[in-house]
């Protein structure tokens, strides 16, 4: 993969699984826009980088800040070959019964009106230019139900929904979109999730997950970035539409009773 030239830009890429992402497209060559709320971690990842890099401070569920940090890429690169939407929360864990509405339009906003604006005003840069890819992150809550997270499960529904509706329109324009559909990562957000869940023994919540992983462990970020960069290189030509599932084996094979 030799992404020499070009220019990415990845949102929630001052932690995490974005941060993974951003080192990678330097690594291989590329020019890199850190996008986060959090302007210091963006600061911090574009610093660790270096000369290629540059971080913008941008909440994407603001239409205002999402044209920003496009016209920050275009300022500064002049175009917009690969976006990694990835900027994402997991909310609050409880069931729908009491789950309050504030609650639930909060993370409709990160993790779906963020990725729709990211869309909606990245692909008509990728639309001039005739070519472009996307790599939208969802995550296997996108595929299959979890207990007390309705507002992500449903979120991450959204995503991939958004991505195929997206594929199909740009598509023969030259634009490819993709999702990833991460299991649990090793990152802030599943650290944070355990302790929502068993504030007493987090550590009982990796133990529980694991068990039901084939490859019995989390993944890491860099793993979950190659597959972003792979979807983003001319490797991936012809998949748009597709959902990559990063999870150990997890919803293809979860634990069963022998
Ligand atoms: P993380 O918390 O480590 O990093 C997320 C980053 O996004 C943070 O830097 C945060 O400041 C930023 N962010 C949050 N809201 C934002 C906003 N409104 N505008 C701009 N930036 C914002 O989390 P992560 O695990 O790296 O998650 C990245 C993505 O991967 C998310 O979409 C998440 O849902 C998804 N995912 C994570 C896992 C996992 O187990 N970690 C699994 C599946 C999917």
């Amino acid at each position: 993969m030799n992404f020499t030239g070009k220019a990415a830009v990845v949102t929630g890429g001052g932690n995490g699984i974005g941060r993974a992402v951003c080192l990678a497209f330097a690594a291989h060559g590329a020019k890199v826009l850190v996008v986060d709320r959090d302007g210091d971690a963006a600061v911090a990842v574009a610093a660790e980088i270096g000369g290629q890099a540059l971080a913008c401070a941008a909440d994407v569920t603001r239409a205002d800040d999402v044209a920003a940090y496009v016209a920050r890429a275009l300022d500064a690169f002049g175009r917009i070959d690969c976006f990694h939407n990835n900027a994402g929360i997991e909310g609050r864990v409880g069931p729908i019964v009491d789950y309050a509405e504030a609650d639930f339009d909060a993370v409709m906003a990160v993790n779906v009106k963020g990725v729709f604006l990211g869309l909606k005003h990245v692909l008509p840069v990728m639309i001039r230019q005739g070519a472009g890819a996307v790599v939208n992150t969802a995550s296997t809550a996108g595929l299959v139900g979890t207990a007390k997270m309705p507002a992500y499960v449903a979120s991450k529904h959204a995503v991939l929904g958004l991505t195929k509706s997206a594929a199909g329109e740009v598509g023969p324009l030259g634009i490819r979109v993709n999702a990833v559909c991460p299991g649990p990562i090793d990152t802030r957000m599943i650290r944070d999730l355990e302790r929502q869940i068993s504030p007493n023994r987090p550590e009982s919540v990796e133990q529980a997950y694991t068990a039901g992983i084939p490859l019995r462990r989390y993944g890491t970020v860099e793993e979950v970035a190659n597959v972003v960069l792979f979807l983003c290189s001319d490797l991936a030509g012809n998949v748009t539409g597709a959902q990559y599932v990063i999870d150990g084996g997890r919803t293809a094979a979860p634990a069963g009773v022998s």
